[in-house]
């Protein structure tokens, strides 16, 4: 049965989708089946995975309206070697359209019941807000990855998500928990990147990451070749940060 995860930080431009993407792609070469499922309505997941997300015929969208299943939805990414349910800006009139149905919350989950067997990982890229379809996320996963940079703010939205996470374990989804924090665009030589690193290890011990994903540009350009970056350039730092975190999370899920 597939392990899910979501991949969640109510801010923007924090790096959730490259997370999502190259952790796919990572855990994709160590051999692992991976299913990567595009909750943003910006679609980035799914054109860094190569797919055209102006080209799909059926998408999460139908999914969650009940209108197509993820096995006639889901695509193939042939850059990074994983399976994806892709995502267009139709989603964003699910947040909507999904208050009128029943299992609102729990759609994505019911939805993904079908194709567990078939997968070791699901990764679920959520939108940068905690609205429904993040709902949807935090209710059909086992855990949730949170991307974060070491910067001043970073520790403030924190709590919002952490309380939501609560709030979903207690009331909808007792399997729920944090799996861990991972510092990204991590830049060693910035004395305040390391005082909220250490502060981070302090507060959260071992649900922070031993990886850390360093900044990295190659990452950056990647999704305009719609590829991950560990495989546009795999010797790259980010892509080796990316791919030692592959295997971290191979070894935490034994853990679970
Ligand atoms: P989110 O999904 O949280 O909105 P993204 O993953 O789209 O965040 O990242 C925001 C921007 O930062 C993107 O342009 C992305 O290419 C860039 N980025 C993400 N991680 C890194 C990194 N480690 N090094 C350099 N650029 C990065
Ligand atoms: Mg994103």
């Amino acid at each position: 049965m597939a392990k899910i995860f979501c991949v969640a930080n109510q801010k923007g431009g924090v790096g959730k989708t490259t997370t999502a993407v190259n952790l796919a792609a990572g855990l994709a070469q160590l051999n692992q089946r991976v299913l990567l499922i595009d909750l943003d309505p910006q679609g980035n997941a799914t054109m860094g995975a190569g797919i055209n997300k102006a080209d799909l015929e059926s998408s999460v969208y139908q999914v969650l309206l009940g209108m197509s299943d993820v096995k006639t939805a889901r695509k193939t990414s042939e850059t990074g070697k994983f399976d994806i349910l892709p995502a267009n800006r139709e989603l964003a009139g699910a947040e909507v359209e999904m208050v009128e149905l029943d299992n609102r919350e729990k759609r994505l989950k019911l939805a993904l019941a079908e194709v567990e067997g078939e997968y070791d990982f699901m990764l679920i890229d959520c939108p940068p807000a905690l609205s429904m379809l993040t709902l949807n996320g935090l209710c059909a996963a086992h855990g949730v990855i949170i991307p974060m940079q070491c910067e001043y703010y970073a520790l403030e939205g924190l709590s919002d998500l952490v309380n939501t996470i609560k709030k979903v374990h207690a009331k909808l989804n007792t399997d729920l928990k944090i799996i861990g924090l991972l510092r990204v665009m991590f830049d060693p030589r910035m004395t305040l990147s390391q005082q909220v690193s250490a502060q981070l290890e302090q507060h959260f011990g071992d649900k922070v990451f031993k990886s850390i994903i360093p900044r990295n540009v190659r990452l950056a350009e990647a999704p305009s070749y719609g590829m991950p970056g560990v495989v546009f350039d795999p010797s790259s730092k980010g892509a080796q940060a990316y791919i030692a975190f592959g295997a971290e999370m191979v070894e935490r899920i034994h853990t679970l």
